[in-house]
């Protein structure tokens, strides 16, 4: 089965680590990206797949196939990797048409014209552009020269294509259209996609598996739900979600077997661990993440909170509440609106509150509050 395994990888220029001994498998069909902020090293990695950047030390296979050893000496160029590549400069050819910029890499690899031909108009329908095909790309809009970019990478059945930011240059709206259209693609072709971006969001929607870097470091990779409700680390938790998650610091004691008191100057709560026993000495340092969305807003709740402000969107409110002199921020979903300095009463309902050691920043439990 066709697939990629990176085996310590890492990649230095001078003395700066771009990535640091990364180890990763990605499956055949998979949706992976590499994601994390500025600098922390995902083009690096997408190149020294792609062949594009040579590694400092480390093994890349492909298909089981040694792509690149630096014990061995085994360096196989791009061109014999069966890769496609889409970037964030899509640069199409501005003197050809739709038609010939996807036809153009066929014409290099001497494909008979009418197997060109059946290619190019299977793609041009996949994509949905078939309307546009005798335009030139300064006649289309940002969207469709995507479109066309992605369909002349698609032309000649690349088993993997990596793509780097290929939507950072389109607007809000077309930006969300070409992610359904991504994801449709991804299934239709059936191929590895290899996908960096710094969108958590985008991370989020698009993938089968995130692969979460900073400062070159593998933090978590694992399917995007898992990596949301189950974070690594305190980084990761704050990294994915938005708005961000909530992370109070707290003092930990351990009250019996399966329950710790949480204490923090505004805050008094009894913490049930669901994932793993923990064992917690008196005056333990501890960061609770509550994510927005598992604070409730009920009469029921035994906490009292400020409405502090207020974001209405419709189909969603982002609630920032006052308790006792502490910020959190929780989301209302529907369109509901509450009064600035109006007391309400808050609950912790969910299953899944996250627990991190303050030292290590790790991810020691998941558990219920009350
Ligand atoms: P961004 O989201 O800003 O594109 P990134 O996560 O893709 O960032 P990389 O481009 O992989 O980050 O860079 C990782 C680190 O390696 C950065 O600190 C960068 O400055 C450094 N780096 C990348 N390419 C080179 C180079 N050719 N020479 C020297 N340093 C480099």
């Amino acid at each position: 089965m066709p697939h990629i395994r990176l085996e310590h990888i890492t990649k230095r220029f001078g003395k700066a680590v771009a990535v640091d001994d990364l180890n990763i498998e990605i499956k055949d069909g998979e949706f992976v990206t590499l994601l994390g902020p500025s600098g922390c090293g995902k083009t690096t990695t997408l190149r020294m797949i792609a062949g594009l950047e040579t590694p400092t030390e480390g093994e890349i296979y492909i298909d089981d196939r040694c792509v690149f050893s630096s014990k061995t000496g085994v360096d196989i160029s791009p061109d014999k990797r069966n890769v496609g590549f889409l970037f964030q400069n899509y640069a199409l050819w501005p003197h050809m048409t739709v038609y010939k910029n996807i036809a153009f890499g066929l014409e290099n690899l001497k494909w008979d014209r009418k197997t060109i031909d059946a290619r190019v108009n299977e793609l041009l329908e996949m994509l949905r552009i078939s309307e546009y095909h005798g335009r030139y790309p300064a006649e289309l809009s940002g969207g469709q020269q995507q479109r066309v970019a992605i369909a002349r990478t698609l032309a000649t059945g690349p088993k993997i294509l990596f793509m780097d930011e290929p939507l950072s240059n389109l607007d809000a709206k077309l930006r969300m259209e070409m992610r359904t259209e991504l994801k449709r693609l991804h299934v239709e072709t059936g191929s590895t996609f290899v996908y960096v971006t710094h969108d958590q969001l985008e991370a989020m929607t698009l993938s089968s598996k995130i692969c979460l870097l900073k400062e070159g470091l593998l933090q978590q990779y694992e399917p995007p739900l898992d990596v949301y409700h189950n974070p690594a680390n305190h980084f990761v938790a704050d990294f994915v979600g938005s708005p961000n998650i909530n992370i109070l610091e707290m003092e930990g004691e351990q009250v019996n077997l399966d329950e710790v008191k949480l204490t923090n100057k505004h805050l008094k709560l009894l913490y049930t661990p669901t994932t793993s026993s923990i064992t917690v000495p008196k005056g333990k340092k501890l960061l609770l993440g509550i994510r927005p969305e598992d604070i409730a807003i009920t009469d029921e709740g035994s906490i009292e909170a400020k409405i502090y402000s207020t974001l209405p969107s419709g189909m969603e409110t982002i609630v920032k509440l006052d308790v006792d002199g502490l910020l959190l921020t929780c989301v209302v979903f529907g369109g509901v609106d509450f009064e600035i300095g109006h007391l309400v009463k808050i609950g912790f309902n969910a299953k899944n509150y996250v627990l991190f050691d303050a030292d290590s920043e790790l991810n020691i439990a998941s558990g219920t509050l009350s």
